[in-house]
């Protein structure tokens, strides 16, 4: 039962920390140097980092809502080194330039920090690593397949754990192993994009919010309220790219939900340790992912109805009941000690799916358009590094800077294919993860260690491997 769950609202960060004073919005044309549209991680960090190397650039952020409005304002506070299409980017341009790319990425989870700090963020911030859990015979097969990869991929500090070992950090139930990371820590999404965006607007970056963009052409960002005119337009919309004219079939929207419980007493931190702080994901391939807050309670995320048909987005976050009862289903098979626990907040938001699953982040130099994102849920760091990616572009088209390590990572410039038209996209990503959700059921059932030959189909038709 989800009756008692608010549900919506956006996201339980922003009900806990409070909404923003919405921030004026255009008011008839202008001109500027660089406009920026979308007002979450990537077109906040852009800002901040175009700002600080080039303080005399005139940069304007459009956002439809309010800063942190879509998933960096809703999303499971994993600040972590994965990036969306590594292994693909491996086999395009050599495990040397991913190789690269991940070294950049674990070094991103240290930027984010060190510039929260810098500009006197309090995003709850903690550094306790990224545990993976599996729970079944053939997570585990999986779990230690990914640990030898992310340790091919040049992460030496990665560590595997046994049942005892994982359960001396968190004593998940049925766990049989378990694979961590240094490289990574707990945020509050919400307080990261306010203060990101405080920062941003404090360096003289003017932010319009309640400015919905409804066409990018070149040098162009049109609204209702004017047109703003740049040498350069950088989309930041991700998952709400699909809304916008001309781009329907670029990325699509995928829905993640999420839930957080009532506070956990002492006695019930206790049972269940978790002292590290850690994110905490598992393996099964409708994966779950999940925080300790600062404020003590569980917040746990994986998928709701996947795919609204016709890549419809949002609502104001708002999830369906079975979704709310399937997390909580999530957390006492997890946490059987806390059944009972009050599910307080219940929310979604999209993220954007590329056709290939690969992230990305492009400037077209003969049109001055660029966009960043196609971050499938793993976009907290990844934002970060995209940022300081189109800062180089930006810097390096107007001859301001030559190539740098950034713009030489494989991931900049990639070209994929759009997605097939409706219903094909529905029924393909419905079919997936019914597939996903068979396979995890049959794995738990059976007990093989083998990974399930469905899942293994279903990733080859959705165009993950
Ligand atoms: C529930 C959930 C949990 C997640 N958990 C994690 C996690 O734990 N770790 C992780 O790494 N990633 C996670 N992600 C993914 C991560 O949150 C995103 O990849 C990241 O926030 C993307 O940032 P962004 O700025 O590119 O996009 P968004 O944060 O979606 O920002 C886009 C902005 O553009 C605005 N916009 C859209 N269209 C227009 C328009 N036409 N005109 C003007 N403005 C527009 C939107 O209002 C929005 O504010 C999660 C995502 C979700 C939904």
């Amino acid at each position: 039962m989800s009756s008692g769950v608010v549900n919506g609202g956006v996201s339980y960060w922003y009900a806990a920390d409070g909404f923003p004073q919405v921030r004026r919005p255009l008011d008839g044309d202008v001109s500027a140097d660089v406009v920026i549209v979308g007002g979450g991680y990537t077109g906040l960090w852009t800002a901040y980092y175009l700002k600080k190397a080039a303080p005399f650039l005139r940069i304007v952020v459009l956002e439809q809502k309010f800063c942190g409005y879509g998933a960096s304002g809703r999303n499971g506070g994993w600040l972590y080194n994965g990036i969306a299409g590594r292994d693909r980017y491996a086999k395009l341009h050599g495990r040397e330039a991913a190789v690269r790319l991940q070294r950049a990425m674990n070094d991103t989870v240290d930027e984010v920090i060190r510039v929260a700090e810098a500009e006197g963020v309090d995003a709850d911030l903690h550094k306790g690593g990224v545990l993976e859990v599996a729970r079944t015979p053939a997570q585990l097969a999986r779990l230690k397949a990914f640990h030898e990869a992310e340790l091919a991929f040049g992460e030496k500090d990665r560590e595997l754990y046994d049942a005892v070992e994982t359960a001396r950090r968190i004593r998940v139930a049925d766990a049989v192993g378990s694979t961590w990371t240094p490289h990574g820590a707990r945020v509050h999404p919400v307080k990261l994009v306010k203060g990101l965006a405080a920062a941003v607007e404090a360096l003289g970056v003017v932010i319009h919010e309640s400015t919905p963009v409804t066409e990018i052409r070149p040098k162009h960002a049109v609204t209702p309220y004017g047109t703003v005119r740049a040498p350069y337009v950088l989309r930041c919309t991700e998952g709400f790219t699909a809304s916008l004219k001309g781009q329907k079939r670029t990325w699509l929207p995928m829905n993640s939900s999420m839930v957080v419980t009532e506070p956990l007493t002492d006695e019930q931190w206790a049972a269940i340790g978790w002292d590290g702080r850690e994110t905490l994901g598992d393996m099964a391939h409708a994966y779950m992912y999940a925080q300790r807050t600062a404020d003590g309670r569980i917040a746990l995320g994986g998928r709701g109805v996947p795919y609204r048909f016709g890549s419809r987005t949002d609502n104001d976050g708002r999830t369906q009941a079975e979704t709310v009862e399937a997390l909580r289903e999530i957390l006492t098979g997890f946490f059987p000690a806390l059944a009972g626990l009050r599910i307080e907040h219940a929310w979604s938001g999209v993220l954007g799916v590329p056709r290939d699953w690969c992230a990305t982040v492009t400037l077209d130099r003969s049109t001055g358009l660029g966009w960043a994102g196609g971050y499938v849920g793993s976009g907290v760091a990844t934002a970060n590094l995209a940022g300081r990616t189109l800062r180089d572009l930006v810097q390096q088209d107007s001859g301001q800077a030559g190539r740098t390590e950034l713009t030489e990572l494989p991931w900049v410039g990639h070209k994929v294919r759009r997605w097939e038209p409706e219903p094909l996209r529905w029924l393909g990503v419905h079919g997936m993860y019914a597939t996903y959700r068979t396979a995890d059921r049959r794995e738990t059932l059976t007990h093989s260690a083998g990974s399930s030959r469905l899942a293994r189909w279903a990733d080859r038709v959705a165009g993950r491997h």
